[in-house]
């Protein structure tokens, strides 16, 4: 069958061989699992994440969502209070989970199509001395913004709080050193830039804050301490049943990633696509959402056509037809559309795709 190829933020497009991997049952009790994979891909996490020390990394089944709400569930205690930046759907999300589970929280709504501004971030902090915590999203998927870490973290250092970073679609495709930025809890999942299957997420904390979320998770199977001394305790298992064939893809990508050249090779790599795209784009008369500027080289939305005649569903399925599916918008007040430049995706295949685009873009 003649598949497409997915321009999407994860899912994405995994190569043959990361699913190949996937052709063999493991057993979760057993060493070539736990000790070869398991504590492999953790201790591998933690060079790409850091060359601090002081870091450990946990590994936790289900969707990135999962980890953010086990993060959020077992570090922040009765007495704590999180701030969280909300500039798009991911960061609206962590405040959701606070909200459900009935965390003290603050948010700081901003626009989802201009930087952050961090002043207003540092008077929050300013204003109020109890905030213990912030949450903030990296690469927000939403519009494709980066968001500005290095002043955020900065701001988390003058007033002491613990910094927990979304880096679900940027970990893995950009460089940057967690432990530069003294980030407390970093998350991320398997299939975004790793370039592996979905199934499973993973946190990099720093050890001492990890332990001290024992006994305050709201939540069993979300009890993030516990997943995580589970595993350091029984080298690499996983306290209930472990997502095996995506475990092994995950190993499989990770190789892959060195070989590709490492963190450094890849991100150029996906900022070489997002180049060759915004340059199709606009010469096909598309215009983007963000300026250059702001842009992650994750993912790029674009300006809906004003045309009445375009229609993204129409769109979306002539381009299917040719072999890409891209993404709908997501942005609360724009009309777009997005196209992901993460995964088993090269610049040929974006130059592929703008051709088809030509073709499609029959309004
Ligand atoms: C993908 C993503 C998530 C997690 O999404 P899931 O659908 O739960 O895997 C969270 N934050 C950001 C910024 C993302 O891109």
């Amino acid at each position: 069958m003649a598949h497409y190829l997915l321009l999407t933020p994860g899912p994405l497009t995994t190569s043959e061989t990361v699913k190949q991997s996937m052709l063999q049952d493991w057993c979760t009790w057993d060493d070539d699992y736990n000790i070869d994979v398991v504590q492999k891909i953790r201790h591998d996490l933690l060079i790409l994440a850091t060359s601090h020390q002081g870091y450990t990394s946990t590994l936790l089944q289900g969707s990135g969502t999962a980890c953010v709400e086990a993060v959020l569930g077992s570090a922040i205690g009765n007495n704590d209070k999180i701030l969280v930046i909300d500039n798009g759907a991911y960061g609206r999300r962590m405040a959701e989970i606070c909200e459900v589970l009935k965390l003290n929280y603050h948010v700081i709504k901003l626009d989802e199509v201009m930087v952050p501004n961090v002043e207003d971030i540092a008077k929050a902090l300013t204003a109020d001395i109890g905030f213990t915590h912030l949450a903030m999203v990296h690469c927000e998927t939403t519009t494709g913004m980066l968001n500005p870490i290095a002043a955020v973290a900065e701001l988390c250092q003058q007033h002491s709080v613990t910094f927990i970073l979304d880096a679900m679609s940027s970990f893995g495709g950009m460089r940057f050193d967690i432990g530069e930025l003294d980030v407390g809890f970093m998350i991320s999942s398997a299939n975004k830039c790793i370039q592996g299957v979905p199934g499973f997420g993973f946190v990099i904390a720093k050890q001492t804050l990890m332990k001290e979320c024992k006994g305050k998770a709201r939540s069993l199977s979300l009890d993030l301490y516990d997943q995580w001394h589970t595993m350091e305790t029984s080298n690499g298992k996983w306290r209930f049943t472990s997502p095996t064939h995506v475990v092994r893809a995950f190993a499989q990508a990770m190789k892959e990633l060195e070989l590709e050249g490492g963190i450094s090779a890849r991100a150029s790599r996906y900022a070489t696509n997002q180049t060759v795209l915004v340059e199709g784009m606009r010469e096909l008369g598309f215009t983007t959402l963000l300026p250059d500027e702001h842009h992650s080289p994750i993912i790029t939305s674009f300006v809906s056509p004003s045309e009445t005649e375009y229609d993204f569903k129409r769109f979306y399925h002539a381009l299917k037809q040719l072999g890409f599916v891209i993404y709908p918008g997501k942005v609360s007040n724009a009309d777009c559309f997005r196209i992901g430049n993460i995964g088993e995706v090269y610049p040929e295949d974006i130059k592929r795709l703008i051709t088809a685009i030509a073709q499609a873009k029959y309004w």
